[in-house]
């Protein structure tokens, strides 16, 4: 179910208090302290889940495992199989509390295979990640109305400005989509007019500005801090969106489907992993070198779907032995997240777009079992489709959507049900582009 914006607010306005009264306390606790609290949320995410939800019903009955009897420490957990996206996809309503997924709000996504994915979240679950967002934020010295920027989630439709003001939360959304050599500096110059105190954005959207003031020799606005997440961080984004801005950035990990949540703190030595709001495992893979880890999670508070022991498919740089964090606080850090190198479309009039900016398209429309996209040269773009019913009046909606996203100069070829493009690795990228990525710019 959709929420209103008046219960929207109130979910945020409870997860600031759950933020400044019980998160600011937990951040500093001890491994015991921590793992009490995680065992106690776990176990009543276990009982429920045994209870109402009909594919752990029938897995704990078949594995013999009873959450009363036989989950005493974390590590128990270790008797349930892992979950990979492909599983719980196609488990479909097998996975949900029926009773819970009535009240929950629906989130989507298509994540690295391109699959659309319905992920039904809790509540209580939604205002907890509210309170570690605004946890997150208030590390890098954020106070409510401050003025931020937002370089992402907000879509302009024809003759729409590309940017817009919500005077509530004193946010400035500027459509990521627009971003060219030749707005750039429109874009620069209203950043300079209003004078945010923070930033928000893709990472590649934020380093493309950045980029673009340089060459084209305009001073930035200078902002006291920087909000990336959704798409990996690389090395060379950082140290340009820093310089140019003039701030340090604040990079956050997570997934659509909620299982763990990471971020960076202001002492930037890694990324905390935020253990009041999921169970993290980072396992040791054959294929991966010796300092990195699969992320397998466990989100502890969503009744609705509980995802246990969740393959999220990224992979996690493990930090120093034994490293504790400059800011003070215990939550265990890590390095870095790798394994999600999104590339970018390229349009002939010189734009360069997240791939993360399409997803929401593709899963707005009936039917799609998974899509990708393929780019070979700046003025053509190939789209592969799966699905069993996709008729012409779809095809015309889907090449109308991307030709508002991308221009008419485009030339777009849609392979209805054709083989998808492999990888090197043998690995269904999402996007494929053989143009490189921004960093050609
Ligand atoms: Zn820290």
């Amino acid at each position: 179910m959709k929420v209103s914006l008046l219960e929207d607010l109130w979910l945020s306005a409870k997860g600031i208090f759950l933020s400044q009264r019980f998160l600011s306390q937990t951040q500093r606790w001890s491994q015991e302290q921590i793992e009490q609290f995680q065992v106690v949320k776990c176990r009543e995410l276990l009982r429920s889940a045994a209870s109402n939800v009909p594919y752990y019903k029938k897995l704990f009955h078949d594995l013999g495992f009873d959450p009363d009897r036989d989950f005493r420490s974390m590590a128990d957990l270790q008797r349930i199989p892992t979950m990979t996206k492909a599983r719980a996809r196609g488990l479909g309503s097998e996975l949900l509390n029926a009773m819970e997924a009535a009240k929950a709000m629906e989130l989507r996504s298509s994540g690295s295979t391109g699959e659309p994915f319905v992920i039904q979240v809790s509540k209580n679950h939604w205002v907890m990640e509210q309170a570690i967002v605004w946890r997150h934020w208030s590390w890098m010295g954020y106070r409510f109305r401050d003025r931020m920027a937002i370089v992402r989630s907000y879509v302009p439709e024809a003759g729409e400005p590309l940017w817009k003001l919500d005077p509530i939360r004193n946010f400035l959304y500027m459509s990521a989509y627009h971003l060219t050599p030749e707005n750039a500096a429109a874009y620069l110059e209203k950043l300079r007019e209003w004078q945010p105190k923070y930033l928000r954005g893709y990472p590649s959207s934020l380093y493309i500005l950045a980029k673009m003031a340089e060459a084209q020799g305009i001073t930035a606005p200078r902002v006291k801090g920087i909000l990336t997440a959704s798409e990996s961080l690389l090395p060379v984004y950082r140290e340009t969106i820093e310089r140019v801005f003039g701030a340090s950035v604040f990079d956050w990990y997570g997934q659509s489907e909620e299982t763990i949540t990471m971020n960076e703190c202001e002492a930037h030595q890694g990324l905390h992993i935020n253990l009041e709001y999921g169970y993290c495992e980072l396992l040791a893979d054959p294929s991966l070198p010796e300092n990195e880890r699969r992320i397998v999670a466990t989100c502890l508070h969503n009744l609705a779907m509980p995802l246990i022991r969740y393959e999220t498919g990224d992979v996690a740089v493990l930090a120093e032995d034994g490293a504790l964090c400059g800011c003070g606080r215990t939550l265990p850090l890590v390095k870095a997240i790798k394994g999600r190198s999104d590339d970018f479309i390229r349009t002939p009039d010189g734009r360069i777009i997240p791939s993360v900016n399409f997803y929401t398209l593709f899963y707005e429309l009936p039917n799609i079992i998974a899509f990708q996209l393929v780019q070979r040269e700046v003025g053509c773009l190939e789209v592969y489709i799966k699905s069993q019913d996709f008729g012409e009046a779809l095809l015309r909606e889907l090449r109308t959507k991307l030709q508002d996203r991308l221009g008419e100069a485009i030339n777009i070829q849609i392979h209805l049900n054709e083989a998808f493009v492999q990888t090197g690795e043998g690995k269904k990228r999402v996007v494929v582009s053989m143009l490189g990525g921004a960093d050609a710019v």
